[in-house]
């Protein structure tokens, strides 16, 4: 089943490369891709990693911009595939890659939301299994980014909740920007209260906040 997925997947992209669009940083017009091969040539790689966490790149530039689409865009499915890439490009930075489960960072309320449907599509190309209802918010909270860097830390504290079947495995936890690394703290913990014996994150993109 999974991989009947996956190869719809794979044509559905290739679909998509068939057309040209509006680069999302600059308006050039390019072919199967959200940026530019000049804005693409200006993201900064994240080398560093520390503490089983990755990124792709810093939240910063041509990035940032597809980024800020995917979130509040509404004409966001090629900067969909992109950022499936990034977040490839991110796990080939992991030390280890042995999991038994993608995890995306859940939101209040929703079971479904962008980021999940990203997690999903990253779960297929890395064939390690699905895995949203291990993780989930149990309190609605105002949002990180509208916070002092000290009421971020307290605002999400207990906010998460994981499932018991988390004992024992290793779980690949997914986000698309790592700020202060308060949210990935509070699920992991959440995940480790259950017994998960690690949690690595994953993010598409790092502000220079934690270097
Ligand atoms: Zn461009």
């Amino acid at each position: 089943m999974s991989s009947i997925a996956k190869t719809l997947y794979k044509i559905k992209r290739f679909g998509n490369s068939l057309f040209t669009y509006d680069c999302i940083s600059c308006g050039k017009a390019v072919m199967g891709c959200c940026l530019c091969e000049k804005c693409l040539s200006e993201n900064k790689p994240c080398a560093n990693y520390h503490n089983g966490c990755a990124s792709a790149f810093y939240y910063e530039g041509p990035a940032k911009d597809v980024v800020l689409r995917f979130k509040f865009g509404t004409d966001n499915a090629l900067c969909f595939d992109t950022l499936c890439d990034w977040l490839l490009l991110a796990f080939e930075k992991l030390d280890e890659r042995d999991f038994d489960a993608v995890v995306p960072v859940p939101a209040f309320g929703f079971d479904k939301t962008i980021l999940s449907e990203l997690a999903e599509k990253f779960s297929l190309m890395a064939d390690i299994p699905f895995h949203p209802e291990y993780l989930r918010k149990i309190r609605r909270t105002p949002k990180q980014h509208s916070l002092s860097a000290f009421e971020r830390r307290v605002n999400l504290i207990g906010a998460f909740e994981a499932e018991d079947s988390v004992f024992g495995k290793r779980i690949l936890l997914i986000d698309d920007i790592f700020t202060t690394g308060t949210t990935a703290a509070e699920c992991s913990n959440a995940l480790y209260d259950k017994g998960a014996e690690k949690v690595s994150v994953l993010t598409v993109l790092k502000t220079r906040y934690n270097d």
